[in-house]
């Protein structure tokens, strides 16, 4: 039988990249679930329970809520496409590759696209931001990202709205990494547009892309002079899919939707603060860990994101080595660094159903053994050590 024949079965892998993390069996096995019509009404029924699940988490009351075909892109996309039209000013916060990647399809969608671009590994800098606005004068979009992915920043949400809003501007927000992970609160925050991926801290294979819309946003779009060049991205349309009588617009992934939905359901379950809480307690005990091994950390604890780490590459260290190694022998996934920080950083992720105690210690300890047969020197056992205190002091802190 010729090899590209055979059965394939996957190794099971550790991912504590940058996505796609980890899926619960009972996420998988809702996939297994029979395949019945995209209108059927059973369908629908799981199609009304994602957006009443999706809400909560989104922080938005009774925003337009769905969740479209594809990965995180497809909500970038669609958040661009359907708010510009041709020749529309759109301001773009960068500070990373996501945010780069922000402007590349403004500049698509035919936007006039302008950026204030601060330091990889740093935040958002708001004053450049109000100093940009005000000079551009009518602008019809801000965007900026949630939590940065590239660096492991977090960037300043209310702030940037009310500097869009004071200038009539609407504001597009990347939660790809944040959803699920961390607070995100669009009626507080008054965010006009903010869109996800199902595989990164939902707990979901990759493969959706939950999309939550304000009214303001919904009328920008109803004002608009000129079609959405895109069909499949166009959200009115797609509203009347999602509407109590369904009318088709293209065929929904549906063994996907049973998968998030179950998802939602287990994140539900553990409940949204209990959930954030998790992923700061385990986040706190990599930090240790990676300290006490005498590595770094790129950035500063205030803006640092628990479920994505950045660590300095010691200088010697082969990158690319250390993370084949790991993969391979250890059948665990980190990341690179992108741009400017490729062969700099590693990123390591705790997402969701990947972001417990276990994963941290498998992490450190594997690690510490890749570098020390690779010749480095770091102190033996003190990074799992660390990471355990680190542990010890959050319960009792937290008590
Ligand atoms: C992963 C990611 C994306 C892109 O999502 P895909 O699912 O890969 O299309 C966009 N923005 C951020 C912040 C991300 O981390």
């Amino acid at each position: 039988m010729a090899d590209y024949m055979k059965e394939f079965h996957p190794t099971p892998r550790l991912l504590m990249g940058p996505g796609p993390s980890n899926v619960h069996p009972r996420v998988l096995q809702a996939m297994a679930s029979p395949v019945v019509g995209h209108l059927d009404p059973q369908f629908v029924q799981v199609m009304i329970d994602v957006r009443e699940m999706l809400r909560p988490v989104f922080g938005t009351r009774d925003g337009l809520t769905l969740a479209l075909s594809g990965t995180g892109h497809a909500g970038m996309e669609a958040s661009f496409c359907n708010l510009l039209e041709h020749g529309e000013k759109v301001l773009i916060a960068v500070n990373g590759f996501f945010g780069q990647r922000m402007t590349d399809i403004a500049a698509r969608v035919g936007g006039e696209v302008h950026l204030v671009e601060s330091t990889w590994g740093k935040p958002l800098d708001v004053n450049a931001i109000e100093v940009e606005l005000k000079r551009l004068g009518r602008v019809k979009v801000v965007a900026m990202i949630h939590a940065e992915t590239s660096t492991g920043v977090l960037n300043p949400v209310p702030e940037v709205a009310r500097l869009a809003h004071e200038h009539g501007a609407l504001l597009i927000l990347d939660t790809v990494t944040s959803l699920g992970g961390m607070k995100v609160a669009m009626d507080e925050w008054d965010v006009d547009i903010a869109y996800s991926a199902s595989q990164k801290c939902l707990g979901s294979p990759p493969g959706l892309s939950p999309i939550s819309l304000e009214p303001r946003a919904l009328e920008a779009m109803k004002a608009r002079k000129t079609r959405v060049q895109s069909y499949y991205l166009d959200l009115v349309t797609l509203a009347d899919y999602w509407s109590k009588t369904p009318r088709y617009h293209h065929t929904a992934p549906v063994s996907m939707f049973y998968a998030f939905r179950e998802s939602l359901r287990m994140l539900h379950e553990e409940g949204l603060e209990v959930r954030f809480k998790r992923h700061t307690r385990n986040a706190a005990a990599l930090w240790a860990g990676i300290e006490a091994m005498g590595l770094k950390l790129m950035v500063e604890p205030k803006w640092r994101l628990p479920q994505l780490t950045t660590v300095l590459i010691p200088e010697g260290v082969d990158d690319v080595k250390v993370r084949s190694t790991l993969l391979n022998e250890y059948n665990l996934e980190i990341s690179g660094g992108f741009g400017p920080l490729a062969g700099k950083i590693w990123r390591v992720g705790l997402m969701g159903e990947g972001c417990y105690p276990s994963s941290v210690f498998y992490f450190l300890s594997s690690l510490e053994q890749v570098l020390t047969r690779m010749g480095y020197e770091l102190p033996i056992g003190e990074g799992v050590a660390a990471a355990a205190r680190a542990l010890a002091d959050y319960a009792s802190s937290a008590r």
